[in-house]
């Protein structure tokens, strides 16, 4: 089975509530779906998420990277030739979110070529994943009602809180009034996507510590070396990188540079293949994971959902899997569904999604 054809399709979902954040503000869902057909006919689908802010990548990029350097490369591979497929996008730099949706494509089609999914054949260890969902910025009191709405409709217990404004007093005060309005059983972590400096973030942990805060993600820039390293000793939270790790060079470096203590995957970015090569690392250090959101579709968070419950390790924490029900609408014909707290595995060949062709004409930009 070799790659006969590969596709970009840009579309735009809007969403129902935008979701803000110390590094930006998603209101529309901007993708690449992007389509692998091989010669066989199997299709695979993945999705690219583009966040400029945080990665150099857009819509456009995305497209011109797979359409003119990866696809002219790929075509005529073996979907099973993942060591060939690696070194040939990996010979141009970054660019993991668009690398990211040809190896999860690719990782479609060979299930839908064995009648296997994607999930059993990456460890398949469990059959459904906690979910934890996402609070963006908003007035304390907004914040603790959707997190209460959350835990009513759905069954949540875990929260990611955003944090990084100024003054810092605002965010705090959620984190406190979160505590006390969900009781001591929820688990509470917080995300400044390197919106405070390290001082300001070394300021907060007091607070952060009382509140029972179990993860402190990306609570500054990386870049801020000496600082970094400095709050990393001080806290008895520990410090996750995210966007500072997203390949397994660079989580080496921080790990052992002292710039965090454990490490958000994400699967959007390098796919199944680099999420695969991260996970092993961290397991190899003794170092905790968890499974992030790139404020994915369900067509992402369903590929997250494939990985994270295929391994033990990345079921230990509750995974970013919700925030897809912000969007106005998706392309997935057979929708995710949230009871209980917790999302289970379609067993389904390849990743388990089924795209809506009619929803796709729909929302596709031409
Ligand atoms: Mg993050």
């Amino acid at each position: 089975m070799k790659i006969a054809a590969i596709e970009t399709i840009p579309y735009a979902i809007g969403y129902q509530k935008p979701l803000k954040f110390a590094s930006g503000e998603v209101a529309v869902a901007d993708h690449v779906l992007v389509k692998v057909t091989t010669s066989d006919g199997v299709v695979g689908y993945a999705d690219a998420p583009p966040r400029p802010y945080t990665y150099g990548e857009t819509q456009a990029s995305i497209i011109s990277v797979i359409n003119e350097l990866f696809s002219p490369a790929l075509i005529g591979r073996g979907i099973l030739d993942s060591e060939q497929i690696f070194q040939v996008m990996n010979r141009t730099i970054g660019n993991d979110v668009a690398k990211g949706a040809i190896d999860i494509a690719i990782w479609d089609c060979i299930g839908k070529t064995l009648g296997q999914s994607v999930h059993s054949l990456l460890g398949g260890y469990s059959q459904s994943l906690e979910v934890s969902h996402m609070l963006g910025f908003d007035d304390p009191a907004k914040v603790l009602d959707e997190a209460l709405a959350m835990r009513e409709n759905y069954g949540i217990s875990s929260f990611k809180i955003k944090v990084g404004r100024r003054p810092r007093e605002l965010d705090l005060e959620i984190c406190t009034k979160l505590r006390a309005g969900l009781g001591q059983e929820a688990d509470l972590y917080v995300d400044a996507n390197r919106g405070w400096s390290a001082t300001e973030a070394m300021a907060a942990l007091p607070i952060l510590e009382a509140a029972g805060i179990s993860t402190f993600e990306e609570p500054c820039d990386a870049k801020e070396y000496l600082g970094r390293r400095e709050l990393v000793k001080k806290s008895s939270i520990p410090i996750v990188g995210d966007e500072s790790v997203p390949t397994p060079g660079q989580v080496t470096s921080e790990l052992l540079s002292g710039g965090c203590t454990a490490i958000s995957i994400k699967t959007a970015r390098g796919g199944f293949s680099n999420a695969t090569k991260i996970l092993n690392l961290c397991q190899g250090m003794g170092v905790q994971v968890m499974i992030g959101n790139q404020i994915d579709t369900q067509i992402g968070t369903a590929a997250s959902l494939a990985f994270g419950a295929s391994h033990l390790a990345t079921t230990r924490k509750a995974a970013e899997l919700s925030n897809y029900l912000d969007l106005k609408d998706d392309l997935v014909a057979n929708p995710l569904e949230i009871k209980n707290g917790h999302i289970e595995v379609r067993n389904l060949p390849g990743v388990g999604v089924e795209i809506d062709q009619s929803k796709l004409d729909f929302y596709r930009i031409r």
